[in-house]
């Protein structure tokens, strides 16, 4: 992950805590979301009076609310609906006249690389980087607007994850919305390396990148139909 995708890692960090509570098609129930936004809430100061805080020092004192409304907006893909994105979203493949279309329908492949995303660590409760690659190959010649692949994916990055299931779940939710051929997903998660005992992500690797030193890689992929391997 370069000096940009943090960039952009930094940008989704940087919440729209106003946003946070907006109750859209996809919300619980208001009254629901706000008694588990105080449960967190609650949480997070017994958890500041274990670390021996003052929780009415001026800096710390709004830190449990900030916190529910992140956690909140972290986990929305809890709330979401993968076929609410996708409904409405297929589209015939655009140059089939000519028996291929312009997408790779007749047996091509549509591929979008580099969505940039960030999912909760289900270990450690870090939030990590997700970069995403997904590719599938398009039957019965129709195609998902590529907005809502990305769109699907971080439906469930927006949850507690770990890389191999994130992977998995977009993997499979591609493949039952869209019905291609195959789907395959690639995944690079970042995790803050933080304590050598805390090991959360399979295999990881130090990122030879330049800047990244004290962060841990680790690289998972998931397929199906045509791209699932004996
Ligand atoms: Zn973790």
């Amino acid at each position: 992950m370069g000096a940009l995708e943090r960039g952009r890692f930094a940008e989704e960090m940087m919440l729209d805590l106003t946003d946070c509570c907006g109750s859209g098609p996809e919300s619980e129930p208001a009254s629901a979301h706000n008694h588990h936004k105080s449960t967190i809430e609650r949480s997070v100061k017994v958890l500041l009076q274990g670390l021996g805080e003052d929780g009415e020092r001026e800096g710390i004192r709004r830190t449990p609310l900030r916190v529910a409304k992140a956690f909140a907006q972290g986990t929305r893909g809890y709330r979401q609906k993968v076929r609410e994105i996708v409904q409405g979203a297929l589209f015939p493949e655009a140059g089939l006249d000519n028996g291929a279309g312009y997408a790779g329908g007749d047996g091509g492949l549509v591929v979008v690389r580099d969505i940039d995303l960030f999912s909760y660590c289900e270990s450690c409760l870090l939030p990590f980087s997700v970069q995403c690659h997904v590719g599938y190959v398009p039957s019965g010649q129709r195609v998902l607007g590529l907005s809502k692949l990305s769109r699907v994916a971080d439906v469930f990055a927006k949850r507690l994850q770990e890389p191999q299931r994130l992977a998995n779940e977009i993997c499979a939710a591609l493949q039952n919305s869209i019905n291609p051929a195959g789907v395959a997903v690639a995944l690079n998660c970042w995790h803050i390396e933080f304590l050598a005992a805390l090991q959360c992500n399979p295999n990881p690797r130090h990122p030879s990148i330049h800047g990244m030193q004290g962060w841990l890689c680790s690289s998972v992929c998931s397929s199906s139909g045509v791209f699932k391997q004996d």
